[in-house]
């Protein structure tokens, strides 16, 4: 019927929204805050002056998550279902959208991965809390199962493997090559020469992870903050064994990519300059293209423009079909920032 096709639709995409607390300095200098959130109604306010005129607005998302809330909280409300549904065989995407400097590298990665007492430190991230919650639902099910993870980065529509192993000072440096993504010939795609780790524990992906991630930051010193103009994409890939009722073999595969986007500033500022034309326009293009794909999807309104940029041809195995995305939005409540926060409110609303 209608309205359960109606139902379904919304369910595929979740878009939440999280506004970062103000920092010290914020907080020391008197910036006046903008933004308020109501985690109940799921809704922010967004409070415009204009010419002395006060002008509010309100946005709805399908979670709000105000400046208080903690990772375990965003974890288990946003990544819980969607791990569940990776571990019974299926993909799941999430994506951090926003600003850069309003947390989405934070909320992806977080403050670390050692463990204290048997547990991740309360700012942990997306990334190790999945990483340890798969682990933890796979030996509680003493499952059989093989796992590899992938870590990549997307600049200017050119891939670099984070996990490439460290070439010799005394050669060229091979490993910022770019790599080429192949079309399968099955309508699919896969990234030819990525490194695929096998991982089977909790401790080897956290290494993984901060060998990835401490790359892309020396990339950044190196290429002048390039990290806030990357995409980064982290895969986990599981395959698990099962026995049918009958007795018989079967393997579930599932993956869950977690996706640290470029900064969205990038979108609005694509004017040229320093000659940063193509580089913008690069960017712009696998947002934007990101944008429509979503929108799309949730409109069910016919052909989804996945060719149109390279992180939507990497991702398209895991975006549209049986396939759950949560997209989490950041934001800063400071007036500092309330026209990129506008923008990043209408992109992430215009997404449901
Ligand atoms: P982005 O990746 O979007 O550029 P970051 O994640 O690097 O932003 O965040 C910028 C700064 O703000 C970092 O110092 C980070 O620790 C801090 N921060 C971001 N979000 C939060 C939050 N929800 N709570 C506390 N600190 C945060
Ligand atoms: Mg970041």
């Amino acid at each position: 019927s209608n309205s359960k096709h109606d139902k379904e639709k919304g369910v595929n995409v979740q878009v939440l929204l999280r506004c970062r607390p103000l920092n010290e300095e914020e907080v020391r200098s008197n910036i006046p805050v903008v933004i308020s959130c109501n985690e109940l109604r799921r809704e922010v306010l967004a409070t415009l002056s204009i010419a002395n005129k006060q002008i509010d607005r309100t946005f709805v998302f399908d979670k709000v998550f105000g400046p208080s809330s903690q990772q375990k909280d965003l974890f288990y409300h946003a990544v819980v279902p969607l791990v569940n549904e990776v571990l019974e065989g299926y993909n799941c995407t999430i994506f951090a959208y926003g600003q850069t400097g309003t947390g989405k590298t934070y909320t992806m990665e977080g403050g670390g991965t050692k463990m204290k007492n048997g547990e991740l430190p309360s700012d942990a991230g997306v990334i190790p809390r999945a990483v340890r919650q798969i682990f933890d639902i796979l030996e509680a099910q003493s499952a059989e199962y093989s796992m590899k993870v992938t870590f990549l980065e997307l600049y200017n529509e050119e891939i670099t493997d984070l996990l490439a192993p460290e070439e010799s000072k005394f050669s060229d440096d091979k490993s910022k090559k770019p790599i080429a993504l192949m079309e399968d010939g099955k309508g699919g795609v896969f990234v030819r020469g990525l490194e695929e780790e096998i991982v089977s524990s909790a401790g080897e992906i956290y290494k993984i992870l901060d060998k990835g991630s401490s790359k892309r930051r020396t990339a950044e010193t190196l290429l002048n903050k390039q990290s806030s103009r990357s995409h980064s994409i982290f895969s986990i890939t599981i395959h698990i064994k099962e026995c049918t009722p009958e007795g018989e073999e079967m393997i579930k595969c599932g993956k869950l990519n977690l996706v640290d986007l470029a900064g969205s500033e990038n979108i609005s500022r694509s004017g040229a300059r320093e000659g940063r034309a193509r580089e913008a326009g690069e960017i712009n293009k696998s947002l934007l293209t990101l944008g429509r794909v979503i929108n799309t999807l949730v409109e069910h309104s016919g052909h989804i423009p996945y060719r149109d940029s390279k992180l939507t041809r990497l991702l398209r195995d895991s975006l549209g079909g049986r396939t759950k995305t949560c997209i989490i939005a950041t934001i800063s409540p400071s007036i500092q920032c309330m026209e990129e926060t506008l923008s990043t409110l209408d992109y992430a609303h215009r997404a449901k």
